[in-house]
């Protein structure tokens, strides 16, 4: 009688095909490691994400570096106003003092997506659509994940690592920190008398934070108010919107349309440590931020970036560019997490306190937080070294430190 063939075990099981966990596959491609990604959607989902993503200059040169930043429709960013209702206190950050072409970008989250899922398809790395992982159960050699999908059979799959790029956690999760801001972020599309002139603003109101982001012509829109504000808000009617938000801008812009308007409620949750026995959780699914500071997907880049690094030098032996690598160990062993969690530890921190920090005190109607608020912006806009520290912060994460 023929022995059954032994079952396959996978190198790497990505859970979550969305930016985070393509940017993974990708970075990966060239490793040798046997590379499967599974995602609970159908594969067009991805592309369909409605938000505008501020990427860093730092998520530029990994775009770049993944081969998808050609061709992608951004907006560049080349100032930055940011002021606060109802104080004195302004300050502009211009991309001229710091050598670079722009701060940022302004980029639509599904054209992204669509652009990173085009390069793994066109690098044979296959994708499990319409498919959950409903359960992964960790053993000394490998992980077990359970998968799931509509018309599917219930199914197995192994893999030696699963990285978990599902973008959210559960607060019922014990390892999970969470702190619910009251705050909801109401997102649209808005049109300017003048066009934008790549500035971007950011205006601080007793409610929460309101950014405009240039992008094509106009402006993404985030408009962060308390959650019954925010039914207000998305009842009012186009005209009586555009008034009241013109009412917090003042006359920096005058607005003339708007369009598209949703909401997300808005938390700070984390992961208290990324890793587990052999799973790890990247982006989004490690840490969840507060839009405020843009910082969550280009944290998660730099997530994807540190975790491929480490898993090209401790698991595969380099091959000619071109060819593809020799896994040597496995991907899965707790030192080669442990490697990983701390080459993460300071920016992840950082990039939660940055953002709690930011959204405490400008986020607060206290009047003592309203004059130092006002005096925060104020000492910013005299002080290019404080000013030049914010944006690197912003441009790089914690290699913003000296
Ligand atoms: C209003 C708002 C504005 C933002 N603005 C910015 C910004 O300007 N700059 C910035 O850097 N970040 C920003 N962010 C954060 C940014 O949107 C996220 O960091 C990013 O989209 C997360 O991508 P992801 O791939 O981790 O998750 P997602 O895009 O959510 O993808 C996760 C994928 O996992 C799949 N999935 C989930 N569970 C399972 C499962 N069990 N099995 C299989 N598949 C599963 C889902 O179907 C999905 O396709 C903003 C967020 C919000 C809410």
């Amino acid at each position: 009688m023929a022995e059954a063939a032994p079952e396959r075990v996978h190198d790497l099981l990505i859970v979550g095909a969305g930016p985070v966990g393509l940017a993974l596959a990708l970075a990966l491609k060239d490793s040798g490691l046997d590379i499967v990604l599974a995602d609970a959607r159908p594969r067009e989902a991805v592309s369909r994400d409605p938000r505008d993503l501020a990427l860093a200059h730092g998520s530029r040169l990994t775009l770049q570096r993944l081969g998808v930043w050609d061709g992608l429709p951004v907006t560049a960013i080349e100032h930055i106003h940011i002021s606060h209702e109802g104080g004195l206190g302004r300050t502009l950050i211009d991309a001229d003092e710091h050598e670079l072409p722009a701060l940022g970008y302004v980029v639509s989250a599904g054209a992204l997506a669509a652009a990173l899922r085009q390069a793994v398809d066109a690098a044979g790395i296959p994708v499990l659509d319409d498919t959950e992982v409903a359960h992964l159960a960790p053993g000394a050699d490998d992980v077990i994940a359970s998968l799931a999908g509509p018309g599917k059979p219930a199914a197995t799959l192994r893999a030696r690592l699963a990285a978990c790029a599902e973008g959210g956690l559960r607060a019922d999760d014990k390892d999970v920190v969470e702190h619910d801001y009251g705050q909801h972020a109401l997102i649209a599309q808005v049109e300017v008398a003048g066009g934008h002139r790549h500035t971007a603003f950011e205006r601080f109101t007793r409610e929460g934070p309101i950014a405009l982001l240039p992008r094509g012509d106009g402006y993404a829109l985030v408009h962060v108010a308390r959650p019954e504000t925010a039914d207000t808000l998305l009842a009012l009617d186009d005209a009586a919107y555009l008034a009241r938000l013109q009412g917090h801008l003042g006359h920096r812009v005058r607005l003339t349309g708007v369009a598209a308007r949703l909401r997300y409620p808005l938390a700070l949750r984390y992961r208290r440590t990324a890793v587990g026995e052999r799973t790890l959780w990247l982006g989004n699914a490690a840490q969840t931020l507060h839009p405020v500071a843009g910082q969550g997907f280009n944290l998660a880049l730099r997530d994807v970036w540190a975790l491929a690094d480490t898993l090209l030098r401790q698991c595969v032996d380099a091959a000619p560019a071109g060819t593809a690598g020799r896994v040597r160990a496995d991907p899965g062993r707790a030192e080669v997490l442990a490697a990983y969690a701390r080459s993460r530890g300071l920016d992840r921190l950082g990039a939660i306190r940055f953002t709690d920090t930011l959204v405490r005190v400008f986020s607060n109607d206290l009047a003592p937080l309203r004059h130092a608020r006002g005096a925060a912006l104020l000492a910013l806009d005299l002080l290019p070294p404080l000013r030049n520290f914010l944006a690197r912060r912003m441009m790089f994460g914690a290699r913003a430190w000296p």
